[in-house]
């Protein structure tokens, strides 16, 4: 499925020979001869594509013409100008005007039908990023927007004495400037590509002309084994003509430039990549604070009951040695709030975490299993290492007091509460923590800060 284009073109001699080219190559063509058309068809169907003609438009009010074209029901459609090839001012215009890309009514079939293809793919991956996006907004879970990373473009190079255009000086100013008012913090780099590892970029730029054919494309299939380097999105620059264009993005190239364009073209190939980038890193973004908002608790940072139930679940059905579980309650919380406020017991409860986390091995898990009660999971751990690690957890609540910001000293104390099971394929983590909650409600009537094993405890 190629796509939908929606064309704009006044003249019914560029329209009728575009769609019979482009219906050829399995578009999906919809026609319009003037803005008021296309509106029209923008609201009722909306298209993959606009292509635009940019010389009989020109007068008609580009900048509008665009806005229609991204508003928000049309957001990332990606927009082509459409020119006779004598007018050079259709980049600065198409970069002015937030388009993605500027063709000649001549450009080779071919071609063209790759770089609406390319267009129309990277549109499809950000509305599946925005799509994602919603979804974390619609569950509740809406993130102030994550700041990008400063954006970094690189190139490669055989060797830095061989000139890339993309560097000459007074080129490269003239696509930084364009790239500015987005992008104030770009930073463009050459790199040799025999050296060390090259720093991870936004864009990595392959430039045919200097590397050669076979040196171009090893770097490429290099780039896309690499990791983080996956991440980079490559620019593949080439001759127009050379058919070695397509074959980079059948090997993992985003985009082909023309090694002849100019810096405009340059320039709006970058931004329209950079943005890209900066729409999957928010989503992905998004979506692990999302995770780690559903996995942890605010309050003490530590994991959450839902991951530890998980946590056990999963080790119960995997271990073929012990697994443990300990709930640890503190002592009459209850009064600690009433005696002295709610922030204090707040205080205690992060104090409490953190000298349990202290006094853990690295490979047990620590989480807050509700209100004051922690759950405590140990793996391959004999039992007298348990009552050791039991009663170093009671005595690190217990022996020294808790401070306030008022400086009171709050003494506090734990029970816990513990199930240890040997051979424990089968068992189900919410039987093996009754039996926990069980010993806890023994340790409490008992008299409290004190370990008591659960029954079934080796
Ligand atoms: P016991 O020794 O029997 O466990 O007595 P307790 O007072 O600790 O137990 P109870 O279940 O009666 O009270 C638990 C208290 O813990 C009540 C609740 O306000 C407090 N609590 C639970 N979560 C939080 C929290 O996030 N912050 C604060 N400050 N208090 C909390
Ligand atoms: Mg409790
Ligand atoms: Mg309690």
């Amino acid at each position: 499925m190629p796509g939908r284009i929606l064309l704009l073109d006044p003249q019914v001699t560029n329209r009728m020979m575009l769609k019979s080219q482009l219906t050829r190559d399995f578009f999906e063509v919809a026609l319009a001869s003037d803005a008021a058309e296309l509106t029209q068809s923008l609201r009722f169907a909306p298209p993959d594509l606009v292509l635009l003609s940019y010389a009989a438009e020109k007068t008609a009010g580009f900048e509008n013409i665009i806005r229609l074209t991204q508003s928000q029901k049309t957001a990332h459609l990606p927009v082509i100008f459409l020119h006779d090839g004598s007018d050079t001012s259709v980049w600065d215009a198409a970069h002015d005007c937030l388009a993605d890309d500027v063709l000649a009514y001549t450009t080779q079939r071919w071609l063209m039908a790759a770089r609406i293809n390319m267009l129309i793919r990277g549109k499809e991956k950000l509305d599946s990023l925005i799509a994602r996006q919603t979804t974390i907004t619609q569950m509740g879970f809406a993130e102030p927007t994550a700041i990008y990373p400063p954006q970094f473009v690189r190139a490669f190079d055989l060797d830095i004495s061989c000139a890339l255009k993309i560097f000459d000086p007074s080129f490269a100013q003239k696509v930084s400037a364009l790239l500015n008012r987005h992008f104030p913090m770009l930073n463009m780099i050459r790199t040799q590509i025999t050296g060390n590892d090259p720093p991870a970029a936004d864009v990595t730029i392959v430039d045919e002309t200097s590397l050669g054919r076979t040196t171009a494309f090893q770097t490429i299939c290099e780039l896309r084994k690499r990791n983080p380097e996956k991440e980079t999105s490559i620019l593949y620059s080439c001759d127009t003509n050379s058919p070695n264009a397509v074959r980079s993005l059948e090997l993992g190239a985003q985009e082909f430039i023309p090694a002849s364009a100019g810096p405009s073209c340059f320039a709006t190939a970058l931004r329209r990549m950079i943005w890209q980038k900066q729409m999957s890193y928010r989503t992905e973004r998004a979506v692990a604070n999302h995770l780690k908002s559903a996995l942890t608790d605010p309050l003490t940072g530590l994991y959450n009951r839902r991951y530890g139930l998980q946590y056990l679940g999963q080790h119960l059905a995997r271990s073929k040695t012990s697994v443990t579980a300990m709930i640890l309650d503190l002592d009459r919380f209850k009064h600690v709030n009433d005696t002295y406020g709610h922030l204090t017991g707040d205080l205690v409860l992060q104090e409490a975490a953190k000298r349990l986390l202290r006094n853990i091995r690295s490979a047990d898990l620590l989480c807050r299993y509700g209100g004051e009660e922690f759950l405590i999971i140990l793996r391959d751990t004999p039992l007298e290492t348990l009552q050791e690690i039991a009663d170093r957890l009671r005595r690190a609540i217990c022996c020294t007091p808790f401070l306030d910001d008022r400086e009171n000293r709050i003494a506090v104390s734990a029970s816990i509460g513990v199930s240890t099971t040997q051979a424990s394929g089968g068992r189900e983590p919410m039987e093996v923590l009754e039996f926990a909650d069980r010993a806890l409600y023994r340790a409490k009537h008992a008299g409290r800060n004190r370990v008591i094993f659960g029954d079934q405890a080796a």
